[in-house]
Order: C-alpha cells, then structure tokens, then sequence
C-alpha cells in the first residue's frame, strides 16, 4: 500500500520551526506537488516521510501503518535528489544494480546462477545474480539508458544521470518514490522532456509520488495535486485548476501564475454584487465578501485590451494607455498604466495580427465574474 498521511508534523531544529502542523492525505498511485519558495519547509516534509529526520511531534503513515520510528531503510520508499548522487567511480549498471544487490545480500539470498558484467576491475570481472542483472537491464531500458551501461556515470550528461538516480530509485520497487528537486540542475529544455518522462514513467507504473520543487509551472504541468507551502506551512492543497481558478489568499495567487493584485476597500454591497474602490478606480464583481478591505486579483488572461469598446457592456471598463508590449509567441503581454496602477494583460496572438505598441490609449475591459 503506497498511500502517504502527514499528521499534525511538527519538526523543529533548536529554535527554528521548519515545519508547522503539516497535513497531507497523498493517495496511493497518486502525483502530488509539494510546492512553495525556497526554506518553506519542502526538503524537511520529505526527510521525515523518507526516515531521514524525526518529527518533533506528528505522525508519518506510509499505508495504514505509522512509519515514525521505523529506519529509513525499512519504509519502502525511494528517493531521487536534486544532486543525483550517484556513485562516479562506478558505471550505469552498476549504480543502480548497487542497493539491490545489497537488499539481496542482506536477506541471505544465495543465487547460483551468477552472470558476468560489465567491466574489469583488478583484473575480474564483476558478477551479479542474473536476476538482479535482468531487473536491471529491464530498468535500464525503461529510462532508455540500456546502451549506457558500461559508461561510468561522471561521462553522462545531466539528463542521463537524472535518468539513473531515476533507474536506481524504481529498481527497488519502492512503494513510493520521493523526489527532491529533481529536475533543477538541467537546463530548460531537457527540464521539459523530463517532466514529460517522469509522468509517463510514474503513470505507466502507478507509484504513488512526492515530487518536491520551487516551480509553479513544474507542479502545475505535472501533479495531480499540489501542496503549496510558505513559512513550514500548508497555506493550500488543491488539482492545478482548483489552484489557480480559486487561490485563497494572494500569496497563492501570486505564486501559482502570474495576478494583478489591488488592494481596495469596498464602497458598495448590493445583493448580487460588491464595488470596490482601488487606486481611485471603482470595480464591480460578482465575487460577493462580508469583508470591507480586499485584495482584488485578476489574472493576465481575464482582462480584455481593446480600443472600441461597447459602452452598454455590463462590464468594468478602464482607460489605460500601454507602457510595455512584449512578444511571447502565442501570447502579447502588455503592460498597461490605468490611473496610479500598473496592470498586466495576456491577449493570445494570431499570426498577423498588429501588436499595440507603447503609448497607445486603450480600454480594459474585465468581466464582474473573474
Ligand atoms: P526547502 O526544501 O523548502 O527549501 P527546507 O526544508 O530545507 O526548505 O528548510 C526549512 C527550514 O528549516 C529552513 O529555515 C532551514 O534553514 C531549516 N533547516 C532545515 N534543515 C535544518 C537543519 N538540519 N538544521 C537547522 N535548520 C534546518
Ligand atoms: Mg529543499
């Protein structure tokens, strides 16, 4: 059972709280995203799930099983670092035939059918059982690293050595697979060809996985769910699209895409909608609240940028005037100043079409419902 529940996890070092009251519920076969900034507690979460650190208080349930006080070696889970940490002396096989060779060693396994690999050292040619030599070959084709395996890892690039720390983690069958960061230390286009990899691999297999990372585009691209953290805390737990239509609080807003975020104190409350006025600009939306200050967030893509507007529309309607217009392929972004406030616009691109250039007076149009 590769199920995972973080329970009242509380971990402190000295006087630092690195984790506060963390909760999560991680399905079994399930993707889940612990996303959040730097020191907001991510590494530590999976520490204590992997066996590395000790909650101060809280409970860790690998299954149905309370795993708080069992080694690291005996929870079943297998972890990926953003270092890889691969053995540099020895070649691809042997990497990731290493721990279960030893995991076979250690039960007292006696295997007769032994078959040669890979390289010579000290003049002998080192033997693994042919069950472990298969596994791993099997693997190893899976990453697609099977015309590797004679290479030592130092002479592999970035991407291969992710796809081996990968191999060696899958190869023990773990019950869960934990990743920290795995993919920072590869530039971004072979970032993206792993997302992709990773995905495919973990849905083929259906391991349950805790994938850790700083980028929101990341965990939104690849999890089924994401965690987003700040301060040692879980601020909200949501599918990508729950995230990023319904933020609770603009921290979330803004860390998950891009938001323009007013601050405004409401004027008026009818029964169907509320004004609000920011920075001299008075908004409608349907979005009802109790509360008399409030953060307004739109995002990029839900304001409209145009220089005839229908003035019958029920919408809010503010004139601006361009500042910036940056190309970005199927996207224009502009920049526009509307009174004292900067706002930022995402139109998508039609091949032909003109792009407004700075300076040029326009109208903003956004919908009361967003
Ligand atoms: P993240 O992985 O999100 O960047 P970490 O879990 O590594 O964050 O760290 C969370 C907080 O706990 C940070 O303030 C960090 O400095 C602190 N911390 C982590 N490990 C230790 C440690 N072994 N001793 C003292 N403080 C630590
Ligand atoms: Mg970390």
């Amino acid at each position: 059972m590769g199920s995972v529940k973080v329970e009242n996890l509380t971990k402190k070092f000295d006087n630092v709280t690195a984790l506060n009251d963390v909760n999560l519920d991680i399905k079994e076969g399930e993707f889940f995203a612990l996303l959040g900034p730097s020191g907001c507690g991510k590494t530590t979460t999976m520490r204590c799930i992997a066996g590395f650190e000790s909650p101060t208080s809280g409970n860790i349930k690998i299954g149905d099983k309370i795993v708080n006080d069992l080694p690291a070696n005996t929870r079943n889970c297998g972890m990926v670092f953003q270092s890889y940490a691969l053995f540099p002396h020895l070649n691809v096989f042997e990497n990731v035939a290493y721990s279960l060779n030893i995991k076979e060693i250690k039960k007292g396994n006696i295997f007769t059918n032994m078959k040669t690999y890979g390289r010579m050292l000290n003049g002998r040619f080192f033997k693994y059982p042919k069950e472990i030599t298969e596994k791993v070959e099997k693997i190893l084709s899976y990453v697609e690293l099977d015309k590797y395996s004679n290479r030592l890892t130092s002479e592999l690039s970035g991407g291969q050595q992710q796809r081996v720390a990968l191999a060696r983690a899958l190869v023990m069958e773990p019950a869960v697979l934990l990743m920290d960061e795995p993919l920072s230390n590869l530039d971004q286009k072979l970032r993206h060809t792993m997302r992709n990899t990773i995905r495919k691999i973990q849905q083929d297999l259906g391991i349950t996985t805790i994938f850790v990372t700083h980028d929101q585009e990341e965990a939104m691209s690849m999890a089924d769910r994401v965690a987003v953290m700040s301060g040692g805390e879980v601020m909200q737990i949501g599918t990508p699209t729950d995230l990023y239509s319904n933020p609770k609080t603009p921290f979330i807003a803004d860390f998950v895409g891009t938001s323009n975020i007013l601050k405004g104190t409401v004027v008026e409350k009818a029964s169907d909608y509320v004004v609000v006025k920011t920075n001299g600009l008075l908004l409608k939306s349907y979005l009802k609240t109790e509360k008399d200050n409030v953060d307004i967030i739109i995002r990029p893509e839900h304001i409209n940028v145009t220089k005839n507007v229908d003035t019958n529309s029920i919408a809010n309607i503010l004139e601006g005037e361009i500042l910036v217009s940056t190309y970005l392929g199927s996207i224009v972004r502009y920049d526009v100043k509307v009174g004292e406030q900067e706002i930022i616009i995402d139109t998508t691109y039609k091949s032909g079409e003109g792009i407004m250039a700075a300076g040029e007076k326009v109208n903003l149009v956004i919908d009361p419902e967003r």
